[in-house]
C-alpha cells in the first residue's frame, strides 16, 4: 500500500487524479478544504473504483493540521494541486491568491521536511509562459505573469527551484498544464464551475443544456486560420496520466523536473465548437464579439520534453473531450446535486 498525499484531491483534476492512482494500485490521502468542491465526490469515486479515498478536511496553510496527518500515514509522495484558479478573482484579491497558492505551498513543504519527506509534484500552469511570442511553447521559453494567479505559481515554481538547489534530496515535478477538459468517461466526476462558466468547454455544455441561449466568441479576428483563438485542450484523464509518469520518473531520479503536458495540437474555438455540435448533436448557438482582454491568440505546448523524458503522451481526441464532457454535465444534472 503506497499512500500518496493529494491536496485539493477533491477538486475538478485531483478528484481524476485519485482515480488513476487507485487504478495503478496507489492510496492516495485526499487533504481538501472544501473551499471549491464537495465531500460527495469522494462517493462518485467510490462508484468509480470500488474503493473509497481517505480524506482529511484540513487546509494547506494550516502547518499543524498537515503534522497530525503526516503522523498518521507514511506517505511516499505529495501531489499539490490545492490552490485558487480564478483570474479574475485573484486581480480582485490577490493576497488571498498569494496566502493560498505561495503561502500553502510554503507550509506544506515544512511540514514535509518535518516528516522526512521530500517528493512533490506541483500543479503549475502554462501561464506562467505570460503572453508567449511564438508557438509551440517549450519549457525554455520565458516566463512572465499577467495577474496575481500567474504571478503565484511563478512564485511557487521559483520556491521548488531553489529548494531543489540548496538540497539534492529533494525529487520535484513542476507540471505546466495546458487547458484541462473533459470528464471522467463513467460521467461520474468533471469539472463543477460556480455561476457563469469562464471557460470555453463548461460554457458550451451551458448552452447545449440550454441554462444560456447562446455562446459569445471572443473575437473572429486573430491571425489564425478561422480567425478564433486557438488552445492546447488536453483531456483530463491524460493529464493525470501525466501525473503518474512523473511520479514514477521521480521515483527513478532524484532533482527538478518541469515539463509542459499538453497535446502539442492547436484548436479553434469555431473547431471546438463544431466538434460538439457533431459527436452531441446539440446546436450551439453562437455569436462572435469583441476579444477578452488579456486574451492571447494562440497558446498550444511543444510536449515533446513529456514523451521524451516520461514516456508520456496524450492520447484522447477532441470528440472524446467533448462527449465526456457532454456526458458528465448530461448525467450531473439529471441525477445529481
Ligand atoms: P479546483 O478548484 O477544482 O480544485 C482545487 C481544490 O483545492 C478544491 O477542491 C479546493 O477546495 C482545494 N483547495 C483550495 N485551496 C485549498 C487550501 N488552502 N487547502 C486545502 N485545499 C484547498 O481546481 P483544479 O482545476 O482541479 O486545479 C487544480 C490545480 O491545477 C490548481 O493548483 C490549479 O491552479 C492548477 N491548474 C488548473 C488548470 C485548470 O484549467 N483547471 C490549469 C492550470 C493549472
Ligand atoms: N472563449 C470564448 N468564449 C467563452 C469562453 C472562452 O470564445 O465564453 C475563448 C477564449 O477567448 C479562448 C478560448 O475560448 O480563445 C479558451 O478560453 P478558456 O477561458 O477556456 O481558456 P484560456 O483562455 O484560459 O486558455
Amino acid at each position: 500500500m503506497t499512500e500518496i498525499l493529494v491536496t485539493g484531491g477533491l477538486g475538478y483534476i485531483g478528484s481524476h487524479c485519485c482515480v488513476a492512482l487507485m487504478e495503478a494500485g496507489y492510496t492516495p490521502v485526499v487533504v481538501d478544504n472544501l473551499s471549491n468542491s464537495s465531500p460527495t465526490t469522494l462517493d462518485r469515486m467510490q462508484q468509480i473504483s470500488g474503493v473509497r479515498p481517505k480524506f482529511h478536511k484540513a487546509d494547506v496553510r494550516d502547518g499543524g493540521a498537515l503534522d497530525r496527518i503526516f503522523a498518521k500515514h507514511r506517505f511516499a509522495a505529495v501531489i499539490h494541486f490545492g490552490a485558487l484558479k480564478a483570474v479574475g478573482e485573484s486581480v480582485a484579491k490577490p493576497l488571498d491568491y498569494y496566502d493560498n497558492n505561495v503561502g500553502g505551498t510554503l507550509t506544506l513543504i515544512g511540514a514535509m521536511l518535518r516528516a522526512g519527506l521530500k517528493k512533490m509534484i506541483f500543479s503549475s500552469s502554462a501561464t506562467v509562459y505570460g503572453q508567449a511570442a511564438t508557438v509551440p511553447i517549450r519549457e525554455d521559453f520565458p516566463r512572465s505573469a499577467t495577474n496575481p494567479y500567474g504571478r503565484s505559481k511563478l512564485i511557487a515554481e521559483d520556491i521548488l527551484e531553489d529548494l531543489s538547489l540548496a538540497d539534492g534530496g529533494w525529487r520535484i515535478a513542476r507540471l505546466r498544464y495546458f487547458n484541462p477538459v473533459g470528464a471522467h468517461e463513467s460521467g461520474l466526476i468533471g469539472e463543477n464551475p460556480k455561476g457563469v462558466p469562464n471557460n470555453l468547454l463548461p460554457f458550451i455544455c451551458d448552452v447545449a443544456a440550454a441554462h444560456r441561449d447562446h455562446l459569445a466568441i471572443f473575437g473572429g479576428d486573430y491571425s489564425t486560420p478561422d480567425g478564433t483563438g486557438i488552445r492546447d485542450y488536453i483531456h483530463v484523464m491524460d493529464l493525470v496520466e501525466g501525473h503518474l509518469a512523473a511520479l514514477r520518473f521521480l521515483n527513478e531520479r532524484p532533482g527538478l523536473l518541469t515539463v509542459n503536458l499538453g497535446t502539442g495540437k492547436g484548436i479553434s474555438v469555431l473547431e471546438m465548437v463544431r466538434t460538439f455540435e457533431r459527436v452531441t448533436g446539440c446546436d450551439i448557438p453562437y455569436r462572435v464579439t469583441g476579444r477578452r482582454p488579456g486574451d492571447v491568440g494562440e497558446c498550444w505546448a511543444d510536449p515533446t520534453l513529456a514523451h521524451h523524458i516520461l514516456g508520456w503522451r496524450a492520447h484522447r481526441t477532441l470528440d472524446d473531450i467533448c462527449l465526456d464532457a457532454w456526458r458528465w454535465r448530461s448525467l450531473e444534472s439529471t441525477s445529481f446535486l
